[in-house]
């Protein structure tokens, strides 16, 4: 690891992800005339196939059910606004929190939630699927864009921040990247920041969409003391607001709420632990990007509540049945027929088979189910599965 400053470091706070103490690419490549490490990786992930992919894949709602509902592209983006305008405050790195936010939900199967259970449930004697660590895989193997190595060899920082979870079993798999679920250690902080900017983006736009798709009520919301703060404070000071106008105002106040809280309070544990680098911050006992006590209990409020109200609403867990149907489905049709895939899936899952048995074959498909868009999947079921009964 080389030590020398580099002047695209400049600004940035001690603890912060610096070039100069890079783990480096999996691939040694040499450095660009003007742009960044962090911002490459940026940039590729922006190019890559799988991102392009996120605008037709669901976040809670099915894609095509409305135009005006997240999809996990405008979800990523939103992710990296909140990740972004905290990592410019705190002096951390802005590229490559950008990089991890816009590659975290990568490896998302189509449907959401309903699609990884899904599929992790089919592939559950074949080694199982995490959504996280298919992030990881995407970048690191699936994407074929250069000639002279597989996936986009993204830096080990934006490699760090993108697997958020792993189970022990799998992490023995992944070498240096691994090492930190099994040690319990943390990663730096701009991966810890992508994190909670992830849980604050999706709780406060679910709030937002089911409000607008009408299974959440501003009633039951007001139960909550997060929703309710901003709420009265808004009506007293706009009596005469429309209903929709009411309702952005509220949930851009809490953002700016909870936002404001992860800022005072990450900057109070930096001040206190004042940790001289990134490493530092990796080996320090607790993460160091956080919520106050009492912000971090109202944020577990929400979440239980979306859980219950709007994520087990009856709507959804219908939406959830047919999708886990959907992709069942296509696992046991692919997995007892490989040709039904295109040629370059089919070929790559026989070259695993090859290799590792059904274990291979069966991430061979996974592979290409996970990369599906929600309307590929729903049409390749109508096709393959389903050709005179239309969804
Ligand atoms: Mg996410």
């Amino acid at each position: 690891m080389s030590v020398k400053t580099s002047p695209r470091d400049a600004g940035l706070a001690p603890y912060a992800a610096a070039e100069n103490r890079s783990g480096g690419r999996r691939y040694p490549e040499p450095q660009h005339s003007y742009r960044g490490e962090y911002q490459r990786d940026r940039d590729r992930i922006i190019h890559s196939t799988a991102f392009r992919r996120l605008v037709y894949k669901t976040q809670v709602f099915v894609n095509h059910e409305g135009d005006l509902y997240r999809t996990r592209l405008t979800h990523s983006l939103e992710v990296a606004q909140i990740a972004r305008t905290v990592a410019r405050s705190l002096d951390l790195n802005e590229q490559l929190v950008e990089a991890i936010c816009l590659a975290h939900d990568l490896g998302h199967t189509p449907f959401g939630h309903a699609g990884q259970d899904a599929l992790n449930r089919c592939m559950e004697a074949f080694g199982g699927f995490e959504h996280n660590l298919q992030s990881l895989r995407v970048v690191d193997e699936l994407e074929e864009k250069y000639a002279s190595f597989p996936g986009l060899n993204l830096t080990y920082e934006t490699r760090e921040g993108i697997l958020k979870h792993c189970s022990k079993k799998n992490a023995q798999t992944l070498g240096e990247l691994g090492l930190r679920f099994i040690d319990r250690k943390h990663p730096g902080l701009e991966a810890q920041l992508a994190n909670l900017a992830d849980e604050i983006a999706y709780n406060h736009h679910d709030v937002d969409d089911g409000l607008r798709a009408g299974l959440l009520t501003v009633d039951e919301l007001a139960g909550l003391e997060l929703f309710r703060e901003q709420y009265e404070r808004v009506k007293v000071t706009y009596p005469d607001i429309t209903r929709r106008a009411l309702i952005h105002e509220t949930v851009r106040g809490m953002i700016n709420a909870i936002v404001t809280d992860l800022l005072d309070t990450t900057r109070q544990r930096l001040a206190q632990a004042q940790p001289e680098n990134i490493d530092a911050v990796r080996e320090h006992a607790d993460p160091l990007v956080g919520f106050s006590e009492q912000t971090s209990i109202e944020h577990q409020q929400l979440k239980r509540f979306l859980q219950r109200g709007l994520y087990r609403h009856e709507k959804v867990r219908q939406m959830h049945r047919q999708s886990e149907a959907i992709v069942t489905a296509l696992f046991e049709v692919y997995m007892s027929d490989l040709t039904a895939m295109p040629a370059e899936h089919m070929n790559k899952a026989q070259r695993w088979e090859a290799d590792n048995g059904a274990d291979g074959r069966a991430r061979g498909v996974a592979d290409y189910i996970a990369g599906m868009t929600d309307r590929y999947a729903i049409s390749a079921h109508q096709r393959l599965v389903n050709p005179a009964d239309p969804p």
